[in-house]
């Protein structure tokens, strides 16, 4: 196969459906403490959606992070973006949702701030802000677009 016919090949091929989701604010407050509409949505995702956290927090906050995912059962723990000391938290949610949205089929991005959306935006990924008012609505509105990208025939049940 040429190097050509490989690459049209792989361009082909579907890509994995994925949500994006910040930490702060959106899944949780400080640091540990859960927001339970948010961490019930994403606990009940579809097992066929990929998740990945993009956030601002440090690699220095992994095991608290990892502690969180794993005592709430949430998904997609090795699929964490740390932000690095070098990096602005806008260009690191930038760099890391423009490199998802070519990975992934990024069917939706969940945050609360500017940045989560302006990073979301740039890479054409739909958006979706939580703010304390609209958290029922904001979650609803993630599992209707997720629902209507994932046939019933092949959702997975969760275990
Ligand atoms: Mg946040």
């Amino acid at each position: 196969m040429s190097e050509a016919s490989l690459l049209d090949w792989a361009r082909s091929r579907p890509k994995p459906r994925a949500i994006i989701c910040d930490i702060d604010d959106t899944l949780c407050t400080g640091f540990d403490c859960p927001i339970l509409t948010a961490v019930k949505a994403l606990a009940a995702l579809d097992r066929s959606i990929v998740v990945h956290y993009v956030t601002a927090r440090p690699e220095g906050s992994r095991a608290g992070t990892e502690q969180f995912l794993a005592d709430h059962r949430l998904p997609g723990w090795r699929n964490l973006h740390f932000c690095p000391s070098w990096k602005s938290t806008r260009q690191h949610k930038t760099e890391v949702m423009a490199r998802l949205a070519r990975e992934y089929q990024v069917v939706v991005s969940v945050g609360d701030h500017d940045e989560d959306e302006a990073a979301s935006v740039a890479a054409g990924i739909p958006f979706v802000r939580v703010s304390d008012d609209t958290l029922e609505q904001t979650w609803a509105e993630v599992a209707r677009l997720v629902a209507a990208i994932v046939p019933p025939e092949s959702r997975e049940v969760s275990g």
